[in-house]
């Protein structure tokens, strides 16, 4: 028997629409109770059990029918009234107006370790769903069930995910927009948070001036996600906003520390407590490249590119501030923070970076010789996690510094040949980072072991989990477990894993679902 410790959450605290018609319209309050679909087929292909644990359970209960039962929507736990949330967002730069949980349904918040909102995403359709059906294909949810939990294991603050299931049901994409739409196997996630609220939510009530239900939710937000802030005042809610936009930003730099490009950075995907979420066409970076995004509707104006993610964050934050100005009502106040907020950003990223390059410290020469490094990597498309696996690895001090000892270190994360202008430039910036590591004086062994905590060894890149997919769509699931497994230590030397820890192929390079997404999932 499966026994979680329900307690009230999001649905308890703000009103729920009054109109229980449960059809597709614009609503009026923060949800809408809703009833997940049930699919007489479902088949549960991979469970997280340390995301089960999370809310109580241990691995022979996530076996159970019952555990299938319950988180695939078909069995109501006793006492709980599942419901989609109301939010609306900026998308692209432009505002949208309302959105909301078009394919998400929270179930309940547990209690266990910390308190989790348990939400199935790809259960059917709610209010929210607007022309679209409120399925997910199991292409895009094998991706966010493997990337969550990878980015948790990672340390980069995210959702997790409890399971990936199968519905046993077809589902019509086009997954190219191209007019060739195909019959496709469902799938419902099953997520957790501590919160699955956004800016939207925000911007949802501040646009319907609603003050009162912003307020309200305003003082759930502190209490459950920062509870160090006392409630119900302008300053607690200029506290709020400073955490927010620290805690948004310090999300970026974790993304451009891991090579992680979201992909559609809305302000209806930016959590309120500083969480990846929302796995759609995302990517991970091969080769360095600053420009690059994944998601095939931005390719004109790569709005959500690798590189931009931080200065986008500010962006969207200036919407969340927007939003909460009618409860704050003083503009010097969150201009302030929004000031503060962009003057960090390059502090945060160079701090980041040099921590990658295994420095104690950070100064104007470090941040300078950050920017050359970034501009060679760029410029030689260097793939950027073996490079700083490489850079980790090696004892620099030991080195003799030529011109061929560097390329020969460097060779397994080189795409092609370098010129030899390029490689002087290289040499050049070796010898001057080994002036660094030497002004710093770290233990070379202490060194490599801090470096190895902030430079994974193994990513989810794009063409393993587009390999995961072609596999599952064979009705094979050993490589879902297999990457699972490996990227539980992507810090840590697994020799029986290293056919991961390689170049891209090159069948990889241009093939759809490896280096180019949509949006269809
Ligand atoms: P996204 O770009 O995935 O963040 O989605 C933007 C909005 O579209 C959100 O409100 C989603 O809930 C909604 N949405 C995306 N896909 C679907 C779908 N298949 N059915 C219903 N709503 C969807
Ligand atoms: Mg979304």
């Amino acid at each position: 028997m499966i026994q979680l410790n329900v307690i009230p959450g999001y649905a308890e605290a703000m009103p729920a629409d009054p109109d229980m018609s449960n059809t597709r319209r614009m609503v009026a309050d923060a949800y809408s109770y809703v009833t997940p679909r049930i699919f007489p087929h479902a088949r549960l292909i991979h469970t997280s059990v340390e995301a089960a644990e999370l809310l109580g359970m241990d691995k022979t209960q996530t076996m159970s029918e019952q555990f299938l039962k319950v988180f695939s929507g078909q069995e109501v736990y006793p006492g709980t009234h599942p419901y989609a949330m109301a939010y609306a967002g900026h998308q692209f730069g432009n505002w949208a107006g309302q959105l909301g949980d078009g394919r998400a349904i929270n179930l309940f918040e547990v209690e266990h370790n910390g308190r989790w909102a348990v939400q199935l995403k790809g259960a059917g359709e709610t209010p929210y769903s607007r022309h679209a059906d409120g399925l997910a294909v199991l292409r895009s949810s094998i991706r966010e069930h493997l990337c969550s939990e990878a980015m948790h294991h990672l340390g980069v603050p995210t959702t997790r995910s409890l399971c990936l299931i199968e519905t046993g049901e077809k589902v019509v994409r086009d997954m190219f927009y191209d007019g060739h739409p195909k019959l496709e196997p469902g799938a419902v996630v099953c997520r957790l948070s501590p919160t699955f609220i956004r800016f939207g939510n925000f911007e949802f009530f501040a646009a319907k001036k609603d003050k009162e239900k912003l307020t309200r939710l305003l003082d759930y937000t502190i209490n459950q996600s920062f509870p160090h802030i006392a409630i119900s005042s302008k300053d607690a809610y200029i506290d709020m906003f400073k955490d927010v936009c620290n805690l948004t930003i310090d999300l970026i730099m974790e993304w451009k520390r891991v090579g992680f490009v979201h992909g559609v950075m809305n302000t209806d995907n930016m959590s309120i407590a500083g969480l990846t979420l929302d796995y759609g066409p995302y990517g991970w970076i091969d080769r360095y490249d600053e420009d690059w995004t994944p998601n095939t509707t931005d390719s004109g104006q790569k709005r959500y590119r690798f590189g931009q993610q931080d200065y986008i964050a500010l962006w969207n934050l200036y919407q969340l501030a927007n939003a909460l100005y009618p409860c704050i009502g003083d503009v010097d106040a969150l201009q302030d923070v929004l000031k503060t907020t962009e003057m960090d950003i390059p502090q945060k990223y160079y701090t980041m970076m040099s921590k990658k390059m295994g420095l104690r410290y950070v100064d104007q020469d470090i941040a300078l010789h950050v920017d050359e490094l970034r501009e060679l990597m760029q410029s030689s498309g260097i793939d950027m996690t073996i490079f700083f696996w490489i850079l980790s690895d090696v004892d620099w001090e030991a080195v003799e510094l030529n011109q061929e000892n560097i390329l020969r270190l460097i060779q397994p994360a080189l795409y092609r040949e370098l010129s030899h202008s390029e490689a002087e430039k290289w040499h050049k910036w070796f010898e001057k980072y080994l002036m660094f590591l030497k002004k710093d004086k770290s233990n070379v062994v202490e060194r490599q072991q801090r470096m190895k905590s902030v430079n994974p060894k193994y990513v989810l890149r794009n063409y393993m989990a587009q390999l995961a997919i072609e596999q599952a769509y064979e009705g094979e699931y050993n490589l879902i477990d297999e990457l699972y497994e490996m990227l539980k230590r992507p810090y840590t030397d697994q020799k029986e894993y290293d056919h991961w820890h390689k170049l891209i192929p090159d069948w990889a390079i241009d093939r759809p679902g490896s280096s180019t997404l949509s949006c269809s999932s």
